[in-house]
């Protein structure tokens, strides 16, 4: 998620924090806000947007003060405007706090706190932390050795999710108090009594280079004595002091070359973020908070209707096989730009699903108005929180997948694919289509992603070599079948986005209709064969390819000996259910492409002519 920073020391503390937010800016957020406390007062200022709003109404009012928290939010849970901004402070100002993460039963927590007198400010799964801080501190005090850790120690005995946060009381003032848990936090050990607390080390190194990072169930104080950790629910221990010894610039990139690196190899995380608190392995069902109250609607839907663009509409093509084939929905998938443009008709009982990274997407979202204007019930798969999309459809599902700063998708796609094999599970259950025993088993081979990508992700050696190999080819073919055509077609859009090779995805089977034509000895063709429902057709694919001397680089199942004689090249992927595949083939040839651009030396993170 997003950034934390704290001070704590001689110096004044704004400047400080204004400056730790700005290195962490690279990570993309949608507003900026401080808590600063000062003659015993916390003073809250914050902003949507960017940071320099933020710096701007600071130089009007200016806040001093010797300690503080700061924040960049990238929102979850409601809109990104002020309010919903951090930090968030009680209503009498006696407590504020910063949060990076999910607080997954923020909903039973707000409830029970406003059944106490508490009054919220924002849409925030956040702020309800704050009031459980503020309600906890109150009913132990007059008890000895009351303090602002116990408070935030027994608050987050009820809390589920993830949080790296830091918090400020005047109640207890003069300390920082720390915690993680899934979302990362590190001390940074000045000089001259001066300590830091970071989601980043971009956000110190200029300071200092000491840093200690916190484990999960971590705590710590920070004063200007220094600082004290300890584990949540037994007592102090002591974290290394590590030594930081890069520079800023590839720590903004978090030690990678770039952004989209960093992207492809974080999806274990990001795939198991989209999932969170999502699973019920045991029912063979899935629970999409966003579409709560919507059965009936779901239930009775005759028709889907996919809109998107790009790599969007790639997820959505392996949606319409998913929803096909196992819920039983006759589905659609549409370029929105055409859609918009072509008089449609949309039948009744018609769901529409705009899927879009940013949530902005502008032909995306008129396709979604078109189809909501004509009655269809519109639901959203999107990553930005807030954003127009996630607001103008009648329910969604969220990627959870944190920002996504390379032009060329990666995570979003995965985490696309996933949120649509969880709708499907949702819809097969609802319509009867699904069986438990059969649901059970989507969602366990769900739950094996996260590891399975990881396991991937160790190849990364291999694929350069591949990459190394096949970097002057002028054209390459990526060809699927079922499933794993869209991924296909995924590939060879990475490919020709960032490295500029012209490159085209087809379904295996219509290569004879046509692009046979272009196949000698100088074209590679890239063919996703795992062991799924189409295997032996693919296979006679291959061998088409090979008679006309065809270099083929097979992504195949682990332990698929056959083709792994017959291919130039494997690429083996774990095996998982069928539907699932497209997410594990996608993402070595995620890294294909990447190498084969790097190599080449093309700028992958800003290619030409593309934005984000
Ligand atoms: N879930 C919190 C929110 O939506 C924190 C988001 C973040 O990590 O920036 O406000």
């Amino acid at each position: 998620m997003c950034g934390i920073v704290g001070y704590i020391g001689a110096r004044e503390v704004t400047p400080l924090l204004i400056e730790g937010l700005k290195r962490l800016e690279y990570r993309g957020y949608d507003s900026a806000g401080v808590a600063v406390m000062l003659d015993g007062q916390i003073q809250v200022r914050k902003e949507a947007g960017k940071i320099a709003e933020l710096e701007k109404s600071l130089e009007d009012e200016p806040v001093p003060g010797k300690y503080g928290i700061g924040h960049t939010r990238w929102a979850t849970h409601g809109p990104p405007n002020n309010r919903n901004a951090h930090p968030h402070a009680t209503e009498d100002g006696e407590f504020a706090l910063v949060h990076n993460g999910i607080i997954e039963n923020a909903g039973t927590l707000r409830k029970m706190l406003e059944g106490r007198g508490h009054v919220f400010s924002s849409e925030t799964d956040t702020e309800v932390l704050v009031h459980l801080i503020e309600e906890v501190y109150e009913e132990g005090e007059g008890r000895a050795g009351e303090s602002l850790e116990r408070a935030v120690e027994a608050a987050l005995s009820q809390v589920e999710g993830t949080y790296g946060i830091a918090v400020v009381s005047t109640r207890d003032p003069e300390k920082i108090v720390a915690a993680r848990l899934g979302s990362p936090l590190l001390i940074g050990v000045g000089i001259n009594g001066e300590t830091f607390v970071a989601s980043d080390a971009a956000a110190v190194i200029a300071q200092t280079r000491d840093v200690v990072y916190l484990d999960d169930g971590d705590m710590a104080t920070i004063t200007s004595e220094g600082y004290v950790v300890h584990r949540r629910g037994t007592g102090p221990v002591t974290r290394p002091v590590n030594r930081v010894d890069w520079d800023l610039d590839e720590v903004e990139r978090g030690g990678y070359e770039h952004f989209m690196l960093k992207e492809i190899m974080e999806q274990p995380e990001t795939l198991r973020e989209t999932m969170r608190g999502r699973l019920l392995e045991d029912d063979g069902r899935v629970k999409l908070g966003g579409l709560e109250g919507m059965d009936e609607e779901l239930g009775d839907a005759q028709r889907v209707i996919i809109l998107g663009c790009g790599t969007s509409w790639h997820s959505g093509l392996i949606g319409e096989y998913m929803l096909e084939d196992i819920a039983r929905i006759p589905t659609d998938v549409e370029y929105a730009s055409e859609f918009r443009y072509r008089r449609p008709v949309v039948e009744p009982k018609t769901i529409a699903i705009a899927i879009s990274q940013s949530g902005e997407t502008a032909d995306t979202l008129w396709a979604m108005r078109e189809a909501k204007q004509q009655g269809a019930t519109c639901l959203g798969i999107v990553n930005a929180v807030g954003s127009t999309i996630a607001r103008e459809t009648d329910a969604g599902i969220y990627l959870h997948a944190k920002p996504e700063i390379g032009v060329a998708s990666t995570k979003a796609f995965t985490s696309q694919v996933e949120v649509l094999a969880m709708l499907t599970v949702h819809l097969g259950r609802l319509r009867g289509a699904l069986t438990a025993s059969r649901g059970r088993e989507i969602v366990r081979a769900l739950g094996q992603l996260p590891e399975q990508v990881a396991q991937i992700l160790e190849m990364e050696p291999a694929i350069r070599e591949l990459a190394e190999e096949y970097k002057d080819s002028p054209n390459f073919l990526y060809l699927g079948r079922g499933y794993n055509f869209p991924a296909a077609l995924e590939g060879a859009l990475k490919l020709k986005e960032i490295s500029y090779i012209h490159a085209e995805g087809y379904p295996a089977a219509e290569m004879k209709h046509g692009p046979i034509a272009l196949i000698d000895e100088n074209m590679p063709v890239v063919v996703i064969a795992p062991k799924d429902a189409v295997y032996e057709k693919i296979k006679s694919n291959i061998e088409e390819v090979k008679a006309r001397k065809g270099s083929v680089i097979a992504v195949i199942t682990e332990g698929d000996t056959e083709l792994l004689a017959f291919a130039d090249h494997v690429i083996q992927i774990p095996r998982t259910h069928d539907a699932l595949t497209p997410i594990l083939a996608t993402v070595p040839l995620q890294l294909l492409a990447y190498h084969i651009a790097v190599m080449r030396g093309c700028d992958v993170d800003q290619p030409m002519n593309l934005a984000k």
